[in-house]
């Protein structure tokens, strides 16, 4: 019989995301804040009702500054993965300046939750092409940052090398479990506007328009695979607010419906490395 598992991912950047980018005046800092303030409560409220276990992605900045609500989160049941600890992704920073992160977060997580974490999620999904060895040497199990595959995860390799004038030169796999991730199954580029030196992001998608592509990516999933993954990535300050709710809210009851099985990304990386050992 077929399986197709569902990993409902929060991201809870809370304002480090802002503030990585160095928008640190009132107006980001209230909107991060409608995460921790808002969204936060609205989400576990909506996740107990239906009683389905997540995974949480924290950056240490919100750890720290938002102890009570992420509390709350690992208090219900739902994974705790890493994050860095400022919002700044892995690409932009030094082999050590990603260690230091790496282990600075790691500590709040494990005084969050009695144990170190075993997945990670880089902030901006970009990695630094030595992450992998870093998050290795850490004992973490899975990334969810990388985009090679849809719904089946697959191991991470080291040491590609990547030129612009001669072919690509692929290192080797390594034990890390990628579980992949795509902007599409992401509520932030759908829905987010934001405006910037360089960049404008419309966002403002209509929900229900955005809700269909995500349960249709869910029926294909399990039209055409025996066993699968859809990791689907969400941010409170960004569907917390109340048409985007009723489309979470009518995303989990129509993939209940079709036979989903809800899972944390620990669960389902724990159960691929079962299918296909290293
Ligand atoms: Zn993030």
């Amino acid at each position: 019989m077929a399986r197709s598992i569902v990993c409902l991912t929060f991201d809870f950047d809370a304002i480090s995301g802002w503030i990585a980018r160095g928008m640190t005046s009132p107006g980001p800092i209230s909107r991060g804040e409608f995460g921790p303030q808002v969204g936060v409560p609205r989400l576990l409220a909506l996740l107990e009702r239906h009683g389905i276990p997540t995974s949480w992605y924290i950056p240490g900045h919100t750890l720290e500054t938002y102890p009570d609500e992420c509390e709350r989160v690992a208090g219900a049941g739902h994974e705790i993965g890493h994050h860095g600890w400022t919002h700044r992704p892995p690409a932009s920073l030094s082999r050590d300046e990603e260690r230091v992160e790496l282990e600075r977060a790691n500590e709040a997580i494990h005084k969050l939750t009695g144990r170190y974490a075993r997945g990670y999620r880089s902030p901006s999904w970009d990695l630094n092409p030595h992450s992998v060895e870093l998050l290795l040497e850490h004992g973490f199990v899975y990334d969810s940052s990388m985009m090679a595959d849809d719904y089946t995860p697959y191991r991470v390799r080291k040491g590609d090398a990547i030129t612009l004038e001669q072919p690509a030169v692929f290192g080797q796999e390594t034990p890390l479990i990628e579980m992949p991730v795509s902007w599409t199954l992401d509520d932030y580029p759908h829905f987010e506007f934001l405006r910037t030196p360089t960049v404008v992001l419309p966002g403002n998608m209509n929900a229900n328009n955005v809700l269909q592509n995500w349960v249709d990516d869910f029926q294909y999933l399990a039209r055409s695979l025996e066993w699968g993954v859809i990791t689907y990535t969400f941010h409170p300050f960004v569907i917390g607010r109340g048409h985007r709710m009723l489309a979470l809210d009518k995303l989990i009851r129509t993939l209940k419906d079709s036979g989903a099985v809800f899972t944390t990304l620990e669960d389902a990386a724990a159960e691929y490395a079962r299918r296909a050992p290293a």
